[in-house]
């Protein structure tokens, strides 16, 4: 009987393990999304979208389809989703392992303004920026909506929903962006601050090495604490992790 795994998704890396672990005999593999964006793009697996229903909404979930093992590859400010599934797993009593890519780390360069949270972000703005690039996705722009002596470059992959949105420029486009199109962007919008959070990896990391070349500060919002439990950095180890437990 093939085991079973299910792959908590939203990533390019949880799609991309989804690809490499549906090439291991023996596996059947599940990717679950939340729904946010309109065109996840192709997947693969078997993959089921929405929310579970909270902690208890999860349990239900990998009972009933006997999942034997679960990869939290979230984006690693999508902590409710991380600290619901440690408490699933303890419940039902299967093996998890988190994929979090690692933080950047500040260059000596940078011109860092490192805050716990983006509320926090959107308070002490106005005591520095005037023309921001607020690239945090689209899900909280409404801390930013009462600003009104800063201009706004905003960037999202999908067109926020009903909110209050600052007053400025809406861009939608998806990643991976080069260090040439960021050190335009960033100089056509004439932008003196941008507020990116410590999301990691490369794909959104031109940005950050734009502003330093440019001069630019940078309000990075640092990650909310993760769950205790294995982790691993990057997608290889993931696969290692699913041999070794299916012990091929
Ligand atoms: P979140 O705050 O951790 O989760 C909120 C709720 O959304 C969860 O309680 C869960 O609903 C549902 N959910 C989240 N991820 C899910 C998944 N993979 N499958 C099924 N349900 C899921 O998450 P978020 O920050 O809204 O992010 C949502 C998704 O977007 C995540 O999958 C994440 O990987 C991706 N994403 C997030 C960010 C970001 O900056 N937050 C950036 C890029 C991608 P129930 O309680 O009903 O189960």
């Amino acid at each position: 009987m093939k085991a079973s795994l299910l792959i908590l998704g939203g990533t390019a890396d949880a799609s991309e393990l989804a690809k490499q672990a549906c090439n291991i005999p023996g596996l059947e593999v599940r990717v679950s999304l939340a729904g946010r964006t309109s065109q996840p793009g192709d997947i693969s697996g078997i993959v089921r979208i929405g929310g579970f229903g909270g902690i208890d909404g999860l349990i239900t979930y990998l009972r009933a389809e006997n999942i034997d093992l679960l990869i939290d590859a979230t984006h690693p400010f999508a902590s409710q989703i991380s600290w619901n599934a440690a408490a699933a797993v303890q419940k039902v009593g299967i093996p998890c392992l988190m994929l979090v890519r690692p933080q950047w780390e500040k260059d000596e360069n940078d011109n860092w303004v490192e805050v716990e949270s983006v509320q926090t972000a959107a308070d002490i703005l106005p005591s520095f920026a005037k023309r921001v690039f607020l690239t945090i996705g689209r899900q909280q722009l409404a801390p930013f909506a009462h600003l009104d002596n800063i201009w706004f470059l905003m960037r999202a992959i999908d067109p926020p929903s009903d909110i209050p949105l600052p007053q400025g420029k809406l861009l939608l486009a998806r990643g991976p962006f080069s260090l040439e199109d960021e050190k335009k962007l960033l100089l056509d919008y004439e932008i003196d601050t941008i507020v990116s959070k410590n999301s990691g990896g490369s794909a959104t990391y031109a940005k950050i090495v734009a502003a330093r070349e440019l001069g630019i500060k940078v309000v990075i919002v640092q990650r909310a604490a993760m769950p205790a439990g294995e982790k691993v950095a990057d997608v290889e180890g993931a696969v290692e992790w699913l041999l070794n437990k299916l012990k091929l």
